[in-house]
């Protein structure tokens, strides 16, 4: 028990409590209101069909494109649903992931001082027009006209609209930079070949940071400040991530890196030396010549994918927009930029693909749709006598452990024997899996605790289930 609780305890950093229903919800739907006598239950609740794997390829084209394990695994438990290539319905369970995500990304990035913004995905072509990359951007710009002729595209990324944006504020000083602005939004690429479900769609959310500066100098530490960000934000999630240089490709400026998660499905490759810290994607290395340019130890490669992408960008945009401050001496001068992207639906699917087994998803704790799934008794089974105990123990938890209401799921379907309902739950990867079974007819009740990413199962009183569950932290 003490070994289980200082696990939790070590579970990534505290956040608020999510738990905010509007009045309006709890009018509506008074069984949604965790906490106040009503329960989550699992029969009321929309869970879609379980798809084939064949039916999943012939939506995203070519059936020579194997699925990978994120992908088989979400659309069998009703994560994702497919619309059309390379474009998913985001289901319930995905969108709390989500949002949980989200809300760490907002502390990550406002505790650097970023302020949040949300830009049109309707994006003028003039705009793109302006820095070239109507033409070179090519295919993959998602494009459209309005009924006036008037041509945009559906923003596949921010630079060109945040520039104008800065561009149009006429009285900046060098006294207000750094600013920091990002969004999180849908972004929209016509990719030659969408694949392995969230990780390459078509349509999908990213963070997108965009930061101007007031010198090379004051920009260079900006570009530190949001990588060590990115750099604590995985480890809260528990991804081993590997910072390497990369490759500036059609976004451009002088330096960037790319943060890649070392697995086999990956679709980057990168070069890692193991005697000093130098990480590279292959793309900007010299293939014939294979040793560190650092110690000229021999260089390891790995496959990996790419969750976040960080540049320098320097005067690049800037200068096509004109996005100027007044200087220290009074003078307009223009703003050192850099930006900075997270593929936040990339980063669900890609932890689900590091962290889960063949058949169960394994999410990152601060995740998880759901922290705790309480089983009781199947009815007519031995152990019915002791079903009028789990109603007690979910109402105990939620009025001594706060920061769990919304977080507790009842597993109603009484009509399953529990090894059934259990062998869902190890699917879904619920933290916690808290089961009435036979040692709830002892007296005291012990119930049956499954704690998931600690692979532990142990025997608790209700009120030790209650002590253990307070140390779960939740975003
Ligand atoms: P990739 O090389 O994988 O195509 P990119 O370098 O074109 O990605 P960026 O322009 O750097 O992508 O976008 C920032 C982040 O958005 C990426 O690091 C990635 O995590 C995410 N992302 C990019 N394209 C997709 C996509 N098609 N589906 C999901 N996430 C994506
Ligand atoms: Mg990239």
């Amino acid at each position: 028990m003490e070994r289980l609780l200082t696990r939790c305890r070590a579970l990534p950093v505290p956040a608020t409590c999510n738990h905010q229903l509007s009045g309006y919800i709890l009018r509506r739907f008074p069984h949604c209101a965790p906490g106040r006598g009503k329960r989550l239950v699992l029969s009321r609740m929309f869970q879609p069909q379980n798809l084939r794997e064949d039916q999943v390829l012939s939506l995203e084209g070519k059936s020579d494109d194997l699925t990978c394990k994120s992908q088989r695994l979400m659309l069998q438990v009703g994560l994702i649903h497919p619309a059309s290539s390379g474009c998913y319905h985001l289901l319930p369970y995905t969108v709390r992931a989500m949002e949980k995500l989200v809300r760490v990304i907002d502390q990550e990035m406002q505790a650097i001082g970023g302020q949040k913004v949300n830009m049109p995905s309707l994006s003028p072509a003039e705009l793109w027009r302006a820095t070239n990359r109507w033409d070179l951007m090519g295919k993959e710009l998602l494009r459209l006209r309005d009924r006036h002729s008037k041509e945009y595209c559906l923003g596949p990324t921010h630079e060109e609209a945040i520039t104008a944006l800065v561009a149009s504020q006429k009285t900046l000083s060098y006294k207000q930079l750094p600013f920091l602005l990002y969004q999180v939004t849908r972004k929209f690429r016509d990719e030659p070949r969408p694949r392995f479900g969230l990780l390459r769609g078509r349509e999908f959310y990213m963070k997108d940071m965009y930061t101007f500066d007031s010198s090379p100098e004051a920009a260079r530490q900006t570009y530190s400040l949001v990588c060590d960000a990115y750099s604590r934000l995985f480890d809260r999630l528990g991804l081993q991530c590997v910072k390497v240089q990369a490759d500036v490709g059609s976004i451009g400026g002088t330096m960037s890196h790319e943060f890649q998660l070392p697995v086999d499905i990956g679709e980057d490759r990168f070069a890692v030396c193991p005697s000093c810290s130098f990480a590279a994607n292959v793309e900007t290395l010299d293939l014939s010549q294979m040793n560190c340019p650092a110690c000229q130890g021999p260089l390891t490669e790995t496959k990996g994918i790419e969750v976040g992408h960080t540049f320098y960008l320097g005067t690049k945009y800037s200068s096509v927009f004109n996005a100027q401050f007044i200087n220290v001496h009074g003078k307009p001068s223009l703003a050192e930029m850099g930006c900075y992207g997270l593929g936040v639906t990339r980063i669900l699917a890609a932890a689900i693909e590091v962290l889960s087994t063949e058949d169960c998803i394994r999410w990152p704790g601060l995740l998880a749709p759901y922290q705790v799934c309480l089983i009781p008794p199947k009815k007519g089974s031995k152990e019915e006598a002791a079903a009028e105990l789990t109603g007690p123990l979910y109402d105990h938890i939620a009025e001594a452990v706060p920061q769990l209401r919304g977080e507790v799921l009842l597993d109603d379907r009484t009509h399953l024997t529990i090894g059934n309902r259990l062998k869902d739950a190890n699917k879904f990867g619920y933290p916690f899996v808290i089961i009435t079974g036979k040692r709830a007819l002892e007296d005291p009740a012990l119930f049956e605790v499954w704690c998931q990413n600690t692979s532990e199962v142990v025997f608790l009183t209700e009120e030790a289930v209650v002590e253990l569950l307070s140390h779960v932290q939740v975003v």
